[in-house]
């Protein structure tokens, strides 16, 4: 019952985010928690405690915005643009 912090879930989620970065423009992908659940093929509290985890990493964020997959406006995990 103990919690494991995914740390491969972490740095898959980490290349998923800076990857979409580095092709697609100048806008960083905003995934929720739900979304990257389902990309990964993770528990949902496991994608959200990995989001989190990189959240608090230099570089990225979180916050209440609208997710690029399914478009609800829920807690999001983004890299952070520095301008
Ligand atoms: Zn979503």
């Amino acid at each position: 019952m103990g919690r494991r912090l995914p740390a491969r879930l972490i740095s898959d989620l980490r290349r998923l985010l800076e990857g979409q970065h580095a092709s697609a423009r100048s806008e960083p992908l905003v995934c929720c928690d739900a979304c990257l659940a389902l990309h990964f093929r993770a528990m949902l509290a496991e994608a959200t405690e990995a989001a989190e985890a990189l959240a608090g990493e230099p570089g990225f964020l979180r916050k209440v915005s609208k997710c690029e997959m399914c478009k609800r406006t829920v807690n999001i995990t983004s890299l952070a643009l520095r301008r």
